[in-house]
This record gives structure tokens, sequence and C-alpha cells, in this order.
């Protein structure tokens, strides 16, 4: 499978509910959107509705992360749902539908998701990765979670900016700098 565009923000189409995926569309858009994933380096998670696909399937892979605490290896997540969720916490997020901007956004620090393969367990950084992608199914952007859009949303400079000044590694879809960097 080719790599996909990603639909980039006002797209209306990221603002809708997905549908419960069947398991022969689950598979064709898993591949689109690993392969999509693979092909942009940067981005360690994506969601069907990204790619126009309005069907409940997100992936996520935080492999060798440097803030990743939890690591479920290549996760494809069909009809995910987050049963248990505990504590809170403020990070940085990035999105691939929202290029342009980074912002604070609270979290769980720790969830556990049932999804049509079986129950995982995540915390930190790959939690706050599913929720962010999870929260694409429900047309949810990361924007919509944010405390204050004056103090707590940050425009991006170019990529390579923001890794010289720490601000890399932000979850969400987008992991803040190119993997050729790395
Ligand atoms: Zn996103």
């Amino acid at each position: 499978m080719p790599a996909r565009d990603v639909l980039l923000y006002p797209d209306p189409r990221l603002k809708q509910v997905a549908t419960p995926a069947q398991p022969d569309e689950a598979e064709r858009i898993a591949a689109d959107l690993l392969d999509t994933m693979d092909a942009l380096g940067h981005c360690v998670g994506l969601a069907a509705p990204q790619l126009g696909e309005l069907a409940r399937v997100v992936v996520v892979d935080v492999r060798g992360h440097r803030k990743a605490i939890t690591d479920n290896g290549r996760l494809v997540l069909v009809n995910p749902k987050i049963v248990a969720a505990d504590g809170a916490e403020i990070g940085r997020e990035g999105c691939l539908s929202i290029p342009d901007l980074t912002a604070n956004v609270r979290r769980a620090t720790a969830i556990t998701v049932q999804h049509a393969g079986g129950t995982i367990e995540s915390a930190g950084f790959e939690a706050r990765c599913i929720q962010h992608e999870i929260d694409h199914l429900d047309g949810i952007l990361f924007l919509d979670r944010v405390a204050s859009l004056v103090d707590d949303v940050f425009r991006r400079k170019r990529y390579a900016e923001s890794a010289e000044s720490g601000e890399s590694g932000e979850a969400g879809d987008s992991a803040g700098k190119p993997a050729s960097s790395s």
C-alpha cells in the first residue's frame, strides 16, 4: 500500500465521529496507516480519520522513543475503548493534521484499552499518544483539550529549531523532528 496524504485542519472530516470498523476494512485501513506512519518518519501514531477514513482504527508505535516508559510494540487498535484511566499530567502534543502548532494538554497517565485484538495497559508517553489518536475517532483535536488557547498553544518553528530548543519529542501524532536528524 502506498503512503497516503494526511488531512489538514480544518478539513471537516477531522471533526466527525468515526463508525465501528468491520474486519475487512480494518485490515486495509491499518495497512495504509502503518505505511503512511513509516513514510513520515517522525510520526508516532495516526488515526483513520486523518486519511479521510471514518472508521475506528488507530496505529501507535513509540518503540525506541526516548520518552516512552511503556511500549506495546507496533500497535494496531481496531475499535479501541479506554476502559480505565488513572492519574493526570500536562504534556506537550503535536498533530500531523495541525502541523504548525503544539500545545499543553492534560491526559491520564495510565490507561487500559480494550480493542478488537484484546486488552492492553499503557502509561506515560505511549498512553498519551493512544489517547490523542482515540480522540481523533471522536472528532476531537488536541486544541479542543487545551485549558487556554492563549497560554497553552505554541507556534512550531521549523522541526530542526524545535529539536534544538528541547521542544522535540511531544506526544500525539508527531514526535517533533524528522527521523533523519536522530
Ligand atoms: Zn493528531
